[in-house]
C-alpha cells in the first residue's frame, strides 16, 4: 500500500501527459541538416515554425538546393475565395511585388493547422520551382511564369505530396493528408487536364 502510495502519482503523470503533450516538431528539429541561416525563425501566428521548417529542409535537400537557402518572408492576408495562398515575386511588370509567400486570413481563421502548413509547403514549393532556372540565386524580376506549368511538373507534383509525408510524419493526421491528397487531386487534375488540351490544340492550329 505504502508503496502504491508513493508511485501513484507518477503513475497518473506517466498516464496523463500523453494527451497534454502538443505536437510540434521540436524534438527531431534539432537533428536539420539544413544551416541554421536557412531556416524560418519567425512565422506568422498559428504557423509552427519547426515543422516549417522540416519541410523547407526537405524539400531544398529533394531539388539539390544550397541548404542554406534562406525561406521568403511570410504574411498573412485577405486572399481572394478560390485562393488558400499565393506566391508573389517581380515581373518586369509588376517589379514592386516582394519575393514572399501570402497565406489567406481566411485559410488561417478556418482551416486545420496542419492543412495550413501543407499550403505554406505548396507556395516554398513555386519558390524553390521559380529560383532553380537561376541556379537557386534570386532575380530582380522574373517572367511571368504559369502556375499551371509548374503545377502539372510532376515533379512538383511529387514534392507537394511529399511535403504531405513529412506533415503526416509529424502529426500523423491520415485525415489531414487525405485531404491534400484529394485537394491535389481534384485541382490539380483538373488544371494539368485543361493544359494538355490547350497545348494540343495549339500544336493542332
Ligand atoms: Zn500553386
Amino acid at each position: 500500500m505504502t508503496n502504491l502510495k508513493r508511485w501513484l502519482p507518477q503513475l497518473l503523470l506517466a498516464i496523463t501527459l500523453p494527451f497534454l503533450a502538443v505536437p510540434t516538431a521540436k524534438s527531431t528539429e534539432r537533428a536539420l541538416p539544413c544551416s541554421h541561416e536557412g531556416r524560418f525563425h519567425q512565422l506568422p501566428e498559428g504557423l509552427d515554425v519547426d515543422s516549417a521548417n522540416r519541410i523547407w529542409c526537405w524539400m531544398k535537400r529533394e531539388l539539390g538546393a544550397p541548404l542554406a537557402l534562406s525561406p521568403p518572408p511570410v504574411f498573412v492576408g485577405p486572399l481572394g475565395s478560390n485562393n488558400y495562398s499565393v506566391f508573389v515575386f517581380p515581373t518586369a511588370q509588376t517589379p514592386d511585388n516582394a519575393f514572399s509567400i501570402e497565406i489567406g486570413s481566411n485559410t488561417m481563421r478556418y482551416e486545420d493547422p496542419l492543412f495550413v502548413l501543407w499550403a505554406l509547403g505548396h507556395e516554398l514549393a513555386h519558390v524553390l520551382f521559380t529560383l532553380r532556372p537561376y541556379g537557386f540565386v534570386e532575380q530582380m524580376t522574373y517572367p511571368r511564369i504559369s502556375a499551371f506549368t509548374q503545377h502539372c511538373d510532376p515533379e512538383f507534383r511529387r514534392i507537394t505530396r511529399g511535403a504531405a509525408d513529412v506533415i503526416w510524419n509529424i502529426f500523423h493526421s491520415s485525415q489531414q493528408r487525405s485531404r491534400m491528397f484529394a485537394l491535389d487531386r481534384e485541382r490539380y487534375g483538373r488544371e494539368c487536364a485543361f493544359l494538355s488540351n490547350t497545348i494540343r490544340q495549339q500544336k493542332g492550329s
